[in-house]
């Protein structure tokens, strides 16, 4: 049993940005990694749009000096998750959680920062073959493609950029849209089409997944005329965004239909006091690393204004 002032879930942009303002507020921040340390900018390329970054930098290397800034103020990281939590609905109360080891931690305030992971098809052939071949993350697995033809699903900003960087190492992407148009911005649309290895296909899903063990190919389907067609290629990425990281607190908190959790306001407060929510579990619309990392602040500053106060509610 240990007992936290702050416990931070998730080490995304988000949970980071928490941890520095936590640690720096003097809140003793434990922050527990998830499954994917580093969160989901570990598994991309270039970071452009990060401010502070004139010449861009990668994702890897952005969430090592994330952590190492929380450190410096700290913060404890620790590399497992929370199985399990137990809210207290009183103000002031203590919330219980276990981890993945079986540690159990007492804490006033919790903040969630498990973001969001990827949605893949769900049909039967790409299920039997992922990691044979079906990935979700061209940067974590684009390599093992080298000089081969692969084939990516999805119209919006990731798949745009995942084309683009997998079109570098292989030898032809086919890119398949399911509308007639790409939900991706203006300016990432246009350096698909000014790339000449990918094949962008509009109207067209996937019909199978083709192979026993390992992918050897997808029939293609127009959702247009039906016309079907089938390519060889080795590998299959799916880039068609994201679900939030929220199953353990199903039941527990305020969600939405599609399980983002809600927050009150313009505030990180969820309808459990002493309990924050910050970054893509929380934000379907943005989901930037800019706008994860600025609610992060927002949820430490609102977890040390929260803490501030209980002393009052007991009197003392
Ligand atoms: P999005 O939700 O924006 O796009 C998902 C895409 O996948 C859409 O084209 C959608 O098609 C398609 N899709 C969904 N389900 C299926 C399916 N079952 N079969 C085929 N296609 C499907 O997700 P993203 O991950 O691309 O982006 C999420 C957010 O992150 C966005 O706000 C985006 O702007 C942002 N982002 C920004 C980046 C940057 O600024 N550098 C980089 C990457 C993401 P349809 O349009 O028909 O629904």
């Amino acid at each position: 049993m240990e007992n936290l002032e702050t416990l931070i879930i998730g080490s995304g942009p988000a949970g980071y940005t928490a941890a520095i303002y936590a640690a720096r507020a003097d809140l003793k921040p434990v922050i527990y990694t998830g499954l994917e340390p580093g969160g989901q900018l570990t598994t991309t390329t270039e970071v452009d749009n990060f401010p502070g970054y004139p010449q861009g930098i990668d994702g890897p290397t952005m969430m090592v000096q994330l952590q190492e800034q929380a450190e410096r103020f700290g913060t404890e990281v620790r590399v497992g998750f929370i199985n399990n939590v137990e809210f207290s609905s009183k103000y002031g109360g203590i919330h219980k959680v276990i981890t993945d080891s079986g540690k159990e931690i007492n804490t006033r305030s919790i903040i969630i920062s498990t973001g969001a992971s990827a949605k893949y098809l769900g049909i039967p052939s790409e299920q039997r073959l992922r990691g044979g071949g079906v990935s979700a993350c061209a940067v974590c697995d684009g390599f093992f493609y080298k000089g081969q033809e692969v084939a990516l699903v999805g119209g919006g900003d990731t798949a745009a950029e995942e084309a683009t960087y997998l079109a570098k190492i292989c030898s032809k992407v086919t890119m398949l849209v399911r509308k007639d148009h790409m939900r991706a911005s203006k300016a990432m649309q246009h350096r698909v089409n000014n790339t000449s290895n990918i094949d962008l296909k509009y109207n067209t899903e996937i019909d199978e997944v083709l192979g026993e063990n390992v992918v050897e190919g997808i029939r293609m389907k127009n959702n247009i005329t039906g016309s079907t067609e089938e390519i060889k290629i080795t590998g299959l990425f799916i880039a068609i965004g994201h679900k939030p990281n929220t199953e353990i607190f199903k039941g527990k908190l305020e969600m939405d239909q599609e399980g983002y959790i809600i927050t009150k306001g313009k505030s990180t407060s969820t309808n459990i006091p002493g309990v924050f929510a910050s970054g893509d579990v929380q934000d379907k619309e943005y989901r930037q690393a800019v706008t994860a990392a600025g609610t992060g602040c927002m949820a430490a500053l609102d977890a040390e204004r929260y803490l501030q106060s209980i002393p009052n509610v007991n009197g003392s």
